[in-house]
């Protein structure tokens, strides 16, 4: 399954780039705060798109962080 990354931004038209965003998830034993994840964002309404390579290792990241049991846990990619 391939996910399609625009080079415009499909809701405003604004200009796509590549940055990083933090990503958040919220899990019931506690709350998992990844940062500097490598994204595309737009300029003009700062829609973001993560890569399928960039997901799969989020899901590592979380499925780690759920094992250690922690109630908050930073990590950084
Ligand atoms: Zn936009």
């Amino acid at each position: 399954m391939h996910q399609h990354i625009p080079t415009q931004c499909p809701i405003c038209a604004g200009r796509v780039e590549q940055g990083t965003t933090t990503f958040a998830v919220d899990l019931k034993s506690g709350l998992i705060v990844v940062r500097n994840v490598p994204a595309l964002v737009c300029t003009q309404c700062g829609e973001e798109w993560i890569e399928d390579s960039t997901a799969i290792e989020l899901e590592q990241i979380t499925a780690r962080a759920k094992a250690q049991n922690s109630q908050l846990e930073v990590v950084s990619m």
